[in-house]
Order: structure tokens, then C-alpha cells, then sequence
């Protein structure tokens, strides 16, 4: 696959239900725009095995986001099933303005911060072709416990709806075949 040249610093946010397949497509995004940098966000959850503290996320304690919120340290911010996530700003901006662009990976609430914080950002939002698909990835990544992922799929319906409903996503996949998927997205951020 060619790489692709962004040339003009922009702002890419991608949502989606817990097991559509955001990080796949944001890894292969990291890839393959030789201009784009990770928004490393910082949360309250543990990380799962293999997951190294400041690279897909900086993982603190509850303390310590709630000093970084009052802080106002924070792009945007949420709570998905009881743990915290947010972006640092400052990281955001410095790409930027630097002319680089950055993708960040934030649920539903969080979209709808940026979309009026930054509304000349390109937000996109990952559908599962069905939830019989969305289990069985989620099932099949192994990353969380049953509970644990039936509240994830639990949150599922809601997400979808505050998304379409909202009307503050600028774009909607469907990912499919992912590596379609990927080309989608980057045809999507190539356009805008
Ligand atoms: P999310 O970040 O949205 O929670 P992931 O990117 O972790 O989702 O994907 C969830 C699981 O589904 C992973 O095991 C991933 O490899 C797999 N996956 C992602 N996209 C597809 C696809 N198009 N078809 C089949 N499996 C996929
Ligand atoms: P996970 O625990 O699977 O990594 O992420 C759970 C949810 O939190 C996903 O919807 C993910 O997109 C979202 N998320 C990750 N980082 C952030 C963030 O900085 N802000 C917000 N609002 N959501 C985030």
C-alpha cells in the first residue's frame, strides 16, 4: 500500500461502540500518514497486558486525573462504564501548530466536546457491520472480562444513536473488511 502525504495539519477523530475496530484502523492510520502523531489520552482503567504506560495511553490514578481536569489540562473528557478518559491539550496544539495531524481514538461524549471545541476537525465514526460482529470481535480480542464486556456491549445501541442523532460526526464507516475500511478512512481525511 502506498503512503499517503497530509500535508496540512488536521484534526482526525475516530469513535465507535468497544470492538468496531478503531484501533485498528487508527494503528494502520499511524502508518501509513507519514504526517499524522497518536493523541496518547490519559485514563483511570488498567491497562491490559501489553499495553505500555505513554504509548496508547498514560494510565493514572483517579487522583491524579481529577487534578489534571481542574487543572484544565483536558481537550476533552469522559466516563465510559466507570473509569475516566481524557486528551491533553497541549500535545493536540503543539502538533498542530506544528502542521502535523493528529488522530485521537475518544468515545461519543467525547465528539461531541471536539466537535464544538474544534469544528473544523474531521470526526468519523466506526459502525460494526452488525452485533453478532461486534460480540464476537470483542470476544475474539480477549481483552476483557465477561462483565466487563458485556457492559461494553451494553453500551453499544446508545453510543450509535447519540452519534447519528447528534449530528456531530462528519462521516460514518462501515468496517467491514478492514482493509477497506482503512482505505475508506483515508480517502475521507485525503477529501476534506
Ligand atoms: P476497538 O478499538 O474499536 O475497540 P479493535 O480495533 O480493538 O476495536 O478491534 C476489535 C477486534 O476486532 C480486534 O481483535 C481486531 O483485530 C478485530 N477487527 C478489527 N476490525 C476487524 C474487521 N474488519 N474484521 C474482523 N475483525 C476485525
Ligand atoms: P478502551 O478502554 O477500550 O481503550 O476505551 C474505551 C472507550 O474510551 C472507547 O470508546 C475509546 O474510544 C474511549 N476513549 C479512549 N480515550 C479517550 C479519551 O481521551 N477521551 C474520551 N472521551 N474517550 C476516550
Amino acid at each position: 500500500m502506498s503512503a499517503t502525504d497530509v500535508k496540512v495539519g488536521k484534526l482526525i477523530v475516530i469513535s465507535g461502540p468497544s470492538g468496531a475496530g478503531k484501533t485498528s484502523i487508527c494503528n494502520a492510520l499511524l502508518e501509513q500518514l507519514p504526517n499524522a502523531t497518536w493523541s496518547v489520552s490519559v485514563t483511570t482503567r488498567s491497562p491490559r497486558p501489553g499495553e505500555q504506560d505513554g504509548e496508547s495511553y498514560s494510565f493514572v490514578t483517579p487522583e491524579e486525573f481529577a487534578r489534571r481536569e481542574v487543572q484544565g489540562d483536558f481537550l476533552e473528557s469522559a466516563d465510559y462504564i466507570g473509569q475516566k478518559y481524557g486528551t491533553p491539550k497541549a500535545p493536540v496544539q503543539a502538533s498542530l501548530a506544528a502542521g502535523r495531524s493528529v488522530v485521537m481514538e475518544i468515545d461519543v461524549q467525547g465528539g461531541l466536546q471536539v466537535a464544538k471545541r474544534m469544528p473544523e476537525s474531521i470526526r468519523i465514526f466506526v459502525l460494526p457491520p452488525d452485533s453478532a460482529s461486534l460480540r464476537a470481535r470483542l470476544e475474539g480480542r480477549n481483552t476483557e472480562a465477561k462483565e466487563q464486556l458485556q457492559k461494553r456491549l451494553g453500551e453499544a445501541d446508545g453510543e450509535i444513536a447519540v452519534a447519528r442523532d447528534s449530528g456531530c460526526y462528519t462521516h460514518f464507516v462501515v468496517n467491514d473488511v478492514l482493509e477497506d475500511t482503512i482505505e475508506q478512512v483515508k480517502n475521507i481525511i485525503e477529501q476534506e
